[in-house]
């Protein structure tokens, strides 16, 4: 049987089935950038490979999936976070021009190229740890010019690298300036105006929103909803983070494809969730960096069977992080997942939080041939180290890159 290239004598996590999918003595064999067959040499066909790649025994894994990220924005809160060290109070950063607002000015000034460029050496980090797919949000323009102009930035990533790009709508992020007082004039216009001219354009894979105290309310969060499935979008929701707001239980009725943060999820809402197949995305980089003190309730997530995916969340105030493999230390010693839960949690379930389960995610057949090939002795040491990289060499769609 005929492939272009081969990667033979290498040891599987497949992430089929239960638990890794593990494969001792394994092979990946890829034709036009899809997998063809992933699984035991004994049983493989005998391939007549264009290419074929001695892996000595290395493990490879599906590349790595950042099912959350608001990778482009304009500026960052370094100074921001200094002041909070030093003692300055949420009222006296946001006095001094700090918070969100100061992200939403930062990325309104900024040209889609200026977006593109700042972007880039964080998706960098993300691609030399085996990232081969990344959802990107918008969310800091507030303004559907800015917003548009976020996810044009965004898709252009996945021009200016071998990545895969997702991106989601976030208007409903939080409330500009110019609507304080209006917050549910300012959902008009995500609905009426923003939403279906994104949508139009083909902007969008999704659509979120902050369903918060400080965000907007079920209601508003419910309109916004509304007006995705009126244009064919998907729904993702930000829920459940700072209090509980019953929004997982909100979105499971809307079909998301994920909720996400959850630290303040209840039994209700996982239910909802369970009934749904809606993915559970933790984001422990947030909780980390902001010292939550409210883990989000692992136990019954796994005893309802809710799918659980891990993110990096990369946003510049509450989680400046660019990092799947600290997300995977974090998500065992803050959320104590197991190693297995882990490294599904930005595999196959971060494919499923992206609705794209059927085409990554997975070594299988079909598949596209996105592998991260890794120099360990087995995949514990994917989640055990702190700041160490041992990714061997990245495919993206059947190519080194
Ligand atoms: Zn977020």
């Amino acid at each position: 049987m005929r492939c272009d290239t081969l990667w033979t004598d290498a040891r599987l996590a497949t992430l089929t089935g239960d638990g890794l999918g593990v494969v001792e003595r394994g092979c990946v064999a890829a034709t036009d950038g899809a997998i063809v067959y992933a699984g035991p040499v004994a049983d493989a066909p005998a391939f007549d490979a264009a290419d074929t790649v001695q892996c000595d025994g290395r493990w490879i894994t599906p590349g790595l999936i950042d099912c959350h990220t608001h990778l482009i924005h304009g500026g960052d809160r370094a100074h921001e976070f200094e002041l909070r060290l030093a003692g300055a109070s949420y009222e006296e950063i946001a006095r001094a021009g700090g918070g969100i607002v100061s992200t939403m000015k930062a990325t309104r000034e900024a040209d889609e190229a200026g977006l593109v460029a700042s972007a880039l050496p964080r998706l960098d980090v993300l691609i030399a740890e085996g990232g081969t797919t990344i959802e990107v949000k918008s969310g800091y323009g507030l303004a559907l010019d800015h917003e548009a102009k976020m996810l044009r930035a965004g898709r252009a990533l996945g021009q200016e690298r071998a990545v895969r790009v997702a991106t989601t709508f976030l208007g409903a992020h939080a409330l500009p300036p110019e609507y304080a007082d209006n917050a549910d004039g300012y959902i008009d216009l995500v609905c009426d105006t923003m939403l279906p001219a994104i949508a139009a354009e083909g902007l969008a894979d999704a659509v979120d929103a902050f369903c918060e105290g400080i965000g907007f309310t079920p209601e508003q969060t419910e309109r916004v909803f509304q007006a995705a499935v009126k244009h064919g979008l998907p729904v993702k929701l930000h829920a459940e983070q700072l209090s509980n707001q019953h929004g997982s239980a909100l979105a499971a009725r809307y079909g998301a494809l994920s909720a996400d943060h959850l630290e303040y999820l209840d039994d209700e809402g996982i239910a909802a969730m369970a009934a749904t197949g809606t993915v559970a995305t933790l984001l422990p980089g947030a909780y980390y960096f902001v010292r939550e003190t409210k883990l989000p309730p692992v136990d019954a997530l796994r005893a309802s069977g809710v799918p659980i995916a891990l993110a990096t969340d990369c946003n510049p105030g509450t989680s400046p992080l660019t990092s799947l493999l600290l997300v995977m230390n974090m998500g065992a010693t803050l959320f104590r997942l197991t190693v297995d839960e882990c490294i599904a949690g930005v595999t196959c379930e971060a494919a499923r939080a992206l609705g794209m389960q059927d085409r990554i995610g997975t070594l299988e057949a079909g598949k596209a041939c996105d592998l991260a090939i890794w120099d360990i002795e087995r995949p514990a040491e994917l989640v055990y180290r702190m700041g160490f990289n041992p990714l061997h060499q990245r495919i993206f769609g059947g190519q080194t890159a």
